[in-house]
């Protein structure tokens, strides 16, 4: 258990100068101080795969507390996981001293399923790579001699460019069912396979994430479709049955059209939006431009909000007030599975009240809703419903056109879209002149 590999550097290719030269300087000062410290996780696993990591993360055999006396920017978090953030200015290095592996005798305790409840005991290097996840997720990079420690057998899952999990994948499973959602992503970002004793469990264990705090699902699930290969991951998600443990009513409504359009199901409306709402969030990421979680709702959801929109109305409730209350029932179902934070449910809320606005083309309201704060969400979340045949395209090119002209054109617009609503008003203007 204790074999460790020393990978060198003209094997693992790294150039130091690719890491973050704060992410250097803080391993400098820990291993001048007399510590062990080295880049871990992601950051290693990204360069050996040839990708730009996104962060650096360090383990370290010192303490949250020698961390702090070594350098004094940083700040201990955490209760059960104590952690050391290493500040400069608002950015911050995430410093973790090794942990041993959960064991039942010792620190660590499991819950109902063999889930781990506390594992905050402190443990050698060793030790640390082996309660680690997935083995290419172990490798640690020491910046004095160059060398990439691999303790795991990891070497050869990196060559096959494959995941495995560390130790026995039911009982890892078992103890934390977010890797089954970890090995999802990093399968899709990193273009790699699941190694087949690691790939059978997940099969079977979307039940497990029942169990996870919905908070915790919310921040894996942004991670999932915000990664920039939220196509695939969702292809992936749905293979293994655990989209309906994240957006149920999103797993229910692309079931049903595909029970419905059995021959042709991805030319089903809702298919078409999920997809196309994917595609859109995939390119934003890969050109840098903002996402919003609410945006993910508003198309996660608008099958069922809309069919239950429709049931209130039938009912006799006005539009708006329909809309609201299926809002409100999608979410009380939603948050059960994952939260969703008051701002975003508010924001996927306006989207949807205002897809009704688009249909009125008079100058006034056309002008005000120009410089609604939700015009251009509402805009993207309705252009999208034209791409997927929901909707017409000419609405969607109406308003594209109508943000791009100015004034007078978009005036001139306005009156050729809703000339009868224009007179209207006039005449109703002149009518009321005489009764003055
Ligand atoms: P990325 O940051 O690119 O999403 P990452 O692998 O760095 O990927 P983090 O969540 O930053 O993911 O975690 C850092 C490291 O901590 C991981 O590489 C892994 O070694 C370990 N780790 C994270 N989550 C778990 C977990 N649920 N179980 C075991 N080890 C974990
Ligand atoms: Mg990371």
């Amino acid at each position: 258990m204790n074999s460790v590999a020393r990978i060198p550097a003209n094997e693992h290719g790294i150039n130091p100068r690719e890491i973050d030269k704060r992410a250097r300087s803080i391993l400098k000062a820990l291993t001048r101080a007399g510590y062990e410290a080295y880049l871990v996780g992601g950051g290693v696993r990204d360069l050996m795969l040839g990708f730009h990591p996104k962060d650096f993360d360090i383990a370290t055999s010192a303490t949250p507390e020698q961390v702090k006396q070594v350098l004094p920017s940083t700040r201990i978090i955490g209760r059960r996981f104590r952690l050391a953030h290493v500040h400069f200015g608002r950015d911050y290095y995430e410093v973790a001293t090794f942990r041993a592996p959960h064991d039942k005798t010792g620190g660590g305790k499991t819950g109902e399923h063999g889930r781990i409840i506390h594992d905050n005991v402190y443990g050698t290097v060793v030790e640390d790579a082996y309660r680690r996840d997935f083995s290419i997720n172990a490798f640690f990079y020491d910046l004095q001699t160059g060398e990439v420690l691999d303790f795991v057998g990891a070497k050869e899952d990196l060559q096959k460019r494959q995941l495995r999990m560390i130790g026995d994948p039911v009982v890892r499973y078992r103890e934390d069912p977010v890797r089954m959602l970890r090995a999802i992503r990093f399968a899709a970002k990193l273009d790699l396979s699941i190694e087949p004793a690691s790939e059978v469990p997940i099969h079977h264990f979307g039940f497990l994430l029942d169990n996870i705090a919905p908070a915790r699902l919310f921040d894996e699930a942004l991670k999932i479709f915000h990664g920039g290969k939220a196509i695939k991951t969702l292809q992936l998600l749905r293979q293994y049955k655990l989209l309906q443990r994240l957006f149920p009513a999103a797993e229910r409504g692309l079931q049903e059209e595909e029970k419905q359009l059995a021959e042709k199901p991805d030319e089903g409306s809702f298919h078409k939006l999920v997809y196309a709402a994917l595609q859109n969030t995939d390119r934003r990421i890969r050109k840098n431009l903002p996402v919003t979680p609410a945006f993910l709702f508003a198309v996660m959801l608008w099958k069922q909000v809309c069919e239950a929109a429709k049931e209130y109305q039938e009912q006799g409730n006005p539009a708006l007030q329909s809309m609201h209350l299926a809002a409100s029932d999608a979410f009380s179902e939603q948050v059960k599975y994952l939260s969703v934070p008051r701002r975003f449910s508010n924001m996927t809320r306006e989207i949807w009240t205002l897809q009704g606005l688009f249909n009125f083309k008079n100058q006034r309201r056309v002008l005000n809703f120009l410089e609604h704060r939700r015009f251009r969400a509402a805009y993207d979340f309705m252009c999208l419903r034209a791409a997927s045949g929901e909707t017409t395209s000419d609405n969607c090119d109406w308003w594209t056109l109508v943000q791009e002209v100015d004034m007078d054109e978009k005036i001139r617009m306005c009156q050729r879209a809703a000339p009868g609503k224009h007179k209207n008003k006039k005449r109703t203007r002149q009518k009321r002149r005489i009764s003055e």
